[in-house]
């Protein structure tokens, strides 16, 4: 199954010209996942190869405006652009994100008499006290939602940190299983582990020629892990005719923030083909990252290390970077120093250092 990421937005703040606002899709066979939708994440996805009917699900790291304003216009957006047919029922938009955010497109979809012609629903993520500087907890009276739901609103969970106090289970299916950890930011905000399935492994033809077995729903048995029997009686176990499993790759999407909360974190992440981390400053500004609750590339690089992560993307750049092309003689802020700062911090750890720009699309391949 292929699998890759695309940035449809890297900047911090507010969209520019030259860098959008957070956002970035993360595709697998026929569906986009979207992480965060910052202002003008709809006109990205017209500009970039993606479609954005297919995205099923939407994870909000957090309610800061440049990851969530432009959710309700791609919605609207993507509503218009869907088959009005009332034979064809169209899927349901799964959205998960923080306490709030049922409430925010309660609003601002029925404020603006915003119709949708698909369902719906909002997954929130309970947060806890140590995840912002007290001004920054919403209380219920900012977050419960109020007035009647939208007619495409379906009812959504309240997901709370599980008994081990280290994550939140979002879902598993057959492919994925995809949790979600804490970060400390000036409001609550998150990070999403997306983890595939280990498959198994490659039948060996060979072996099962060998045992007289001809391809048919035994083949199909073993493959999927269950022991078959023979004419003659003799059982085979699949790990007499299965290659080594091919091990699921892991992705890892970090919001905002300037630290990770608790070694949890850390071992959910750990080995993931990819880690996305925000990196809003240069190392020699990090005292004001850390004031405002973001990273330098010092401190993504900590992290990367300790996860032992195999790539480390950097994005949600200050407005101040501009992209490399972009970049002209004498320009003081300079986006590729980032980069180095990162793979200096990173010398020696064997993780490799990816600076995303907008409309990027890093490959994730198998992992063999
Ligand atoms: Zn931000
Ligand atoms: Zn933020």
């Amino acid at each position: 199954m292929s699998m890759d990421m695309t940035f449809l937005g890297t900047g911090s703040a507010y969209p520019s010209p030259h860098r959008g606002a957070s956002a970035l899709v993360l595709r697998t066979e026929g569906e986009c996942w979207l992480f965060d939708c910052g202002e003008g994440t709809q006109t990205q996805l017209m500009r970039s190869q993606l479609r954005a009917g297919r995205i099923t699900k939407v994870f909000i790291s957090h309610l800061h405006g440049d990851h969530l304003f432009g959710l309700p216009g791609l919605l609207c957006t993507v509503s218009l652009n869907s088959n009005p047919d009332p034979q064809q029922s169209l899927n349901r938009v799964d959205i998960y994100g923080p306490r709030g955010l049922r409430h925010f497109l309660r609003v601002t979809l029925g404020l603006t008499g915003s119709q949708l012609l698909f369902p719906y629903a909002v997954h929130e993520l309970e947060p806890t006290a140590d995840q912002s500087p007290e001004e920054g907890q919403l209380g219920p009276e900012m977050t419960a939602e109020s007035g009647p739901p939208h007619p495409q609103e379906q009812p959504g969970r309240t997901i709370s940190l599980d008994t081990s106090g280290e994550c939140y289970l979002l879902f598993e299916d057959k492919k994925f299983v995809v949790k979600a950890f804490r970060l400390f930011h000036r409001i609550p905000s998150f990070g999403f582990c997306i983890r595939e399935h280990d498959r198994p492994g490659r039948l060996k033809t060979e072996r099962l020629r060998e045992l007289g077995l001809k391809p048919g729903p035994l083949y199909g048995r073993l493959k999927a892990g269950e022991p078959a029997t023979l004419e003659s009686g003799r059982v085979i176990l699949p790990s007499e005719v299965l290659e080594d499993a091919i091990p699921g790759r892991k992705v890892c999407i970090l919001g905002d923030c300037s630290s990770i909360l608790g070694q949890g974190p850390l071992t959910l992440c750990s080995g993931a083909d990819i880690l996305v981390h925000e990196a809003t400053l240069g190392n020699e500004h990090r005292e004001k990252a850390v004031d405002h609750g973001h990273s330098t590339p010092g401190m993504a690089a900590a992290v990367a290390r300790a996860c032992c992560a195999r790539r480390l993307v950097l994005h949600h750049f200050s407005q101040r970077y501009k992209p490399s092309s972009l970049q002209k003689d004498g320009d003081e802020d300079d986006v590729s120093e980032l980069k180095r700062q990162a793979e200096d911090a990173l010398l020696d750890s064997g993780v490799d250092v990816t600076l995303a720009e907008d409309f990027l699309t890093v490959p994730i391949p198998l992992r063999r």
